[in-house]
């Protein structure tokens, strides 16, 4: 997808702060923080919702979430607490559609979510 941000980034065609690459995800800061931490956790293969998740994406999303973890660790949240948020379709406030896990924490969390 030519047009999408996350693409971009992943093509290095956009500028971000990669903190993890491997042969199947890309992570990097999110340009507006919500929380000391927040890692956004990408597959390399564009997938614009979850919605549109194969059964063979099964193991791709485990390991998003295995990345966030260390990403959260390697930060210090692991016994503290970290937040994994994926916000899906617009109502839920997903606003890039290239699916994306959120790595949030360094702060107290509240709930619900607004
Ligand atoms: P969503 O609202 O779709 O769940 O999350 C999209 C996230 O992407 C937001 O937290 C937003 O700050 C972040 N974002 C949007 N555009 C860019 C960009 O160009 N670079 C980076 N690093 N983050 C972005
Ligand atoms: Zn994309």
């Amino acid at each position: 997808m030519e047009s999408c941000i996350f693409c971009r980034i992943r093509d290095d065609e956009l500028p971000a702060r990669k903190v993890y690459e491997d042969e199947l995800v890309v992570a990097f800061e999110d340009l507006n923080p919500q929380a000391p931490t927040h890692v956004l956790v990408i597959p390399r293969r564009h997938i614009a919702t979850l919605n549109d998740l194969q059964p063979d994406d099964e193991p791709l999303v485990g390991h998003m979430l295995a990345v966030g973890a260390k990403m959260a660790a390697q930060r210090g949240h692991a016994a503290r607490g970290w937040r994994a948020v994926f916000n899906n379709q617009r109502e839920a406030g997903q606003t890039v559609f290239h699916i994306h896990l959120h790595v949030l924490g360094g702060r107290p969390m509240e709930w619900p979510p607004g």
